[in-house]
C-alpha cells in the first residue's frame, strides 16, 4: 500500500538501542529502571520529572543514548509484538542474587530467545547479604546463557538498583552490545514509527507515545495510525519539553490523532490527508475480517446471509468518552442482535465524531452514536451535507431503546390475521353471467365488500377467496352487520350450499417486537 523505497547503505545512521527490562517479578525491574533515569538527568532537571510517556533515554557519559521502555517485563513486549511491531533491540534480564533463577527468569528468556533480541544479564541486589552471583551464572548457563568470562557470549554486570553500584557499567555494556549490533535507520525519509503508550487526554485529545523507527518525525506531518489518522500538532519529549522534529529510536508524546490509537500499531508518515484516510479504513477492513475469522466466524457468511435477505444489519459507528463506556455499549449493542437482524459496529473508538466518521457512515448507510461525544465543526457542516443519522445521548439506556426501535423498523412485518365478521348462508341463486349467489345471514361481526373471504363447511374450509359483491335487497352495499340479511357473491366461486358458513377476514400487517 504504500511503496517502500530501500535506504541505500550510505543514507543509514546509527541510532540508539531500543532497550526492555525483563525478570522475574520482586527481582529489581522497576527498582532499576528509576534508578537508571535518575542517574542519568542532568542535576537541573532534577524533580522536573513527572512526564511519563511510555520510553525514556538516558545520555551516558562518553554521548551515547539508549532508549528504554517504561514498561518493565514482556508483556509491554509481546502485546506490542502482537501487532507485528518489534521494536526491542536489547533485553535486559533482571534477576536478583539472593533468589536465582526463577520461573518468569525463564519464561523471559524464552520471549527473547523467540524474538531473536540479546540478553543483557543485570545480576541484582548485589548490597544484600544473601547474594549469591556465582549461582545465578551457573543457573543461567543451564539456560543456555553463558558468561562472557566462562567463554560465553553473554554479558553479565553485577548491579544493585537501589545504591547505583554498577549500574553505570551496566549502560555501558548495554552500549557496546549495541554497537555490534550495528543498529541504523535513514533519518532522511517519511517517519515511521510503533506506537507504545496512548492515552485519552482531556485538554490535548487523543494522544500516543511514538517511538520513531525511521525516518524523521516533525510537526505538520500527516499520518495514518493503525486504524486512524491524523496530522502531528505538537509533540513532547520524555522530558515533557515540545520538540520539533524526533529522529530514529525516539520516544514521543505525539498529539493530532483523529482518535486514539492502539498500542502496538504502526504510524506512517503519508503526504495526503485522503491517502492516510484510506490506508486507516483498509487496515480496519482487513482487521474486522481477521477478527471475525479469529471468532470462528466467516465474514463472508455474514454477507451472505445479508445479501440474501436472510439477516438484516442495522449498521453503527459509535464514538465515546471513554474505553470504558464504548466497550460496554458495543456490547449490549451487539447483544441486541437476534436470529433476523444484527447490530453491525462497523466502527467504535473513543474520540469526538470526526469527518472520517461522517464519510464512512455515509458510505456505509450506517447512523452515527455519540456517547459524551460531539462532532466537530468540519464533521458537523459534513453531517449537514451528506444527511448522516448522528445521534447524540448520555446515558446508556437511551441508546439502547433507540437502537432497539431501530433495529425493530427493520424486522420483517408480520401478517396478522383479524376476523371481521360471519355469515350462515340459507339460500342459493344461480344469477346469470354473474354465477351463484348466496343468501346470507350474518352471525356476527360485520361483512364488507371486497374483504377476503372464506367458505366452511362442516368444519373445513373449502374456499379462500374475496367477496366480491354485496348487497342488501338490490342495492350495492359496503358492509352489512349482524342480524342483517345480505346477498354476498364470492369471487370465483359458485359451489356455495345452504348451511355453509363464510367468514370475511382481514390481514394486518404488524410490527414484531424484539
Ligand atoms: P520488580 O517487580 O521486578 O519491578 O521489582 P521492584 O523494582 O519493585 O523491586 C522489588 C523489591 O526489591 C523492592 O522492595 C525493592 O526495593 C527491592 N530491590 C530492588 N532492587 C534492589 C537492590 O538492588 N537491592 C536491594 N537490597 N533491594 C532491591
Amino acid at each position: 500500500l504504500i511503496e517502500e523505497i530501500p535506504d541505500r547503505p550510505e543514507d543509514l545512521k546509527p541510532r540508539p538501542p531500543i532497550v526492555v527490562v525483563m525478570g522475574h517479578v520482586d527481582h529489581g525491574k522497576t527498582t532499576l529502571l528509576d534508578t537508571i533515569r535518575k542517574t542519568n538527568v542532568a542535576e537541573k532537571e532534577k524533580g522536573g520529572i513527572t512526564q511519563h510517556i511510555g520510553a525514556s533515554q538516558v545520555k551516558l557519559q562518553d554521548g551515547r543514548v539508549i532508549t528504554f521502555l517504561d514498561t518493565p517485563g514482556h508483556e509491554a513486549f509481546t502485546s506490542l509484538r502482537a501487532r507485528g511491531a518489534q521494536i526491542t533491540d536489547i533485553a535486559v534480564l533482571v534477576v536478583a542474587a539472593d533468589d536465582g533463577v526463577m520461573p518468569q527468569t525463564v519464561e523471559a528468556i524464552n520471549h527473547a530467545k523467540a524474538f531473536n533480541v540479546p540478553i543483557v544479564v543485570a545480576v541484582n541486589k548485589i548490597d544484600k547479604p544473601g547474594a549469591d552471583p556465582m549461582r545465578v551464572r551457573r543457573e543461567l548457563s543451564e539456560h543456555g546463557l553463558i558468561p562472557e568470562e566462562w567463554g560465553g557470549d553473554t554479558v553479565f554486570v553485577d548491579v544493585s538498583a537501589k545504591t547505583g553500584q554498577g549500574v553505570d557499567q551496566l549502560l555501558e555494556m548495554i552500549g557496546l552490545v549495541a554497537d555490534i549490533l550495528e543498529l541504523k535507520a535513514n533519518p532522511d525519509k517519511r517517519a515511521k514509527g510503533v506506537i507504545i503508550e496512548t492515552k485519552l487526554d482531556r485538554k490535548k485529545g487523543p494522544t500516543a507515545t511514538v517511538i520513531v523507527q525511521e525516518g524523521t518525525l516533525r510537526v505538520g506531518d500527516i499520518f495514518v495510525a493503525g486504524i486512524t489518522n491524523g496530522r502531528v500538532r505538537a509533540m513532547f519529549d520524555d522530558k515533557g519539553r515540545q520538540v520539533k522534529e524526533a529522529k530514529p529510536s525516539t520516544p514521543v508524546e505525539v498529539l493530532g490523532f483523529e482518535e486514539l490509537p492502539e498500542a502496538g500499531d504502526t504510524l506512517i508518515v503519508v503526504d495526503s490527508e485522503k491517502k492516510a484516510r484510506d490506508l486507516a479504513l483498509k487496515l480496519k477492513t482487513k482487521r474486522e475480517k481477521e477478527e471475525k475469522l479469529a471468532q470462528g466466524v466467516r465474514l463472508e457468511d455474514i454477507y451472505k446471509k445479508i445479501e440474501a435477505g436472510e439477516i438484516k444489519e442495522l449498521r453503527v459507528i459509535v464514538k465515546a468518552d471513554t474505553m470504558g463506556s464504548l466497550e460496554a455499549l458495543k456490547k449490549s449493542l451487539e447483544d441486541l442482535s437476534t436470529e433476523e437482524v444484527a447490530v453491525r459496529i462497523i466502527h467504535g473508538a473513543v474520540g469526538g465524531i470526526t469527518e472520517n466518521d461522517v464519510m464512512l457512515a455515509k458510505a456505509s448507510g450506517a447512523i452515527i452514536i455519540g456517547f459524551n461525544t460531539r462532532p466537530d465543526p468540519k464533521a458537523r457542516e459534513l453531517i449537514e451535507k451528506e444527511k448522516v443519522d448522528v445521534r447524540m445521548y448520555g446515558i446508556i439506556y437511551q441508546v439502547i431503546d433507540d437502537v432497539k426501535n431501530a433495529l425493530q423498523g427493520l424486522l420483517t412485518p408480520i401478517e396478522k390475521e383479524k376476523v371481521l365478521g360471519s355469515a350462515e348462508v340459507r339460500a342459493t341463486f344461480k344469477v346469470k353471467k354473474v354465477g351463484t349467489v348466496a343468501g346470507c345471514y350474518v352471525l356476527d361481526g360485520k361483512i364488507v365488500r371486497g374483504a377476503k373471504a372464506r367458505l366452511i363447511r362442516d368444519g373445513v374450509v373449502v374456499y379462500d377467496g374475496q367477496i366480491e359483491n354485496l348487497k342488501r335487497f338490490k342495492e350495492d352495499v359496503q358492509e352489512v352487520a349482524r342480524g342483517y340479511e345480505c346477498g354476498i357473491k364470492l369471487r370465483d366461486f359458485n359451489d356455495i350450499k345452504v348451511g355453509d358458513v363464510i367468514e370475511c377476514y382481514e390481514i394486518k400487517l404488524e410490527q414484531p417486537t424484539l
